[in-house]
């Protein structure tokens, strides 16, 4: 399993090349996930997790422009926010009564940036929490998401239905405990979700063809 999760890797990123997440103010940059994120960007990165919860990154990236506009992308400057009104911003992201409740959870999280800690904040749950440890943070937890089972269970290599801690483990245990490498990884599974192994694959010309059961899927 370590060699094809590996192999899955090298395919996708000779493919896509590197995505230069998390992009900070909209600028996507190769360097990034070697470098120590600094406070302002991890609070960005943060509220980008919890924003894109069940919506698009385009989504989003509005809302968080929205932030910015008003001054508001800061702890100290969104704590002054009233409920309504933080919720008036970040429309563009739906959900926004819901986001800006998570939002003002997440403000009076106090704690170190640990995972079990992390889980107990109302509205967060594990992919956002390992989204904002791995991006915000540096830190080597992987991050499934909707379109890691998509992939990986039509490639053979999971269930269709498998629960979440149990593929994170099958990533972290077949890979170095590289957060880059992670950071890459995931970002690459988005990339290839959009570009072939969409709703509806687009199998011809997919760089994953060859070692690809195809689970799930009619047959093209
Ligand atoms: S071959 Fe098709 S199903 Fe398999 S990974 Fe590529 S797009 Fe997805």
């Amino acid at each position: 399993m370590g060699g094809e999760i590996k192999s899955v890797y090298r395919l996708l990123l000779k493919e896509y090349g590197e995505q230069g997440w998390w992009p900070i103010n909209n600028f996507y940059s190769r360097s990034f996930k070697k470098r120590k994120r600094t406070p302002e960007e991890r609070f960005e990165i943060a509220v980008g997790a919890i924003l894109t919860q069940n919506t698009s990154w385009e989504n989003a990236k509005k809302a968080l422009h929205n932030l910015r506009e008003a001054d508001a992308l800061s702890g100290e400057e969104m704590g002054k926010l009233r409920e309504e009104e933080l919720a008036r911003l970040i429309k563009p992201a739906r959900y926004y009564n819901m986001k800006a409740k998570k939002l003002r959870e997440f403000l009076r999280y106090d704690g170190p940036p640990e995972r079990e800690r992390m889980l107990g904040i109302w509205g967060i749950g594990p992919e956002t929490v390992d989204s904002m440890l791995l991006y915000a943070w540096g830190k080597p937890e992987f991050m499934i998401d909707a379109y890691t089972k998509r992939i990986f269970s039509r490639l053979g290599m999971c269930p269709k239905d498998v629960e979440y801690e149990e593929l994170k483990k099958m990533f972290e245990e077949n890979l170095p405990e590289d957060a880059a490498l992670y950071n890459e990884y995931h970002a690459l599974i988005v990339k290839h979700a959009q570009e072939h192994c969409r709703a509806r694959p687009a199998c011809r010309g997919c760089p994953l063809e060859n070692i690809c059961e195809k689970k799930g899927i009619e047959r093209q």
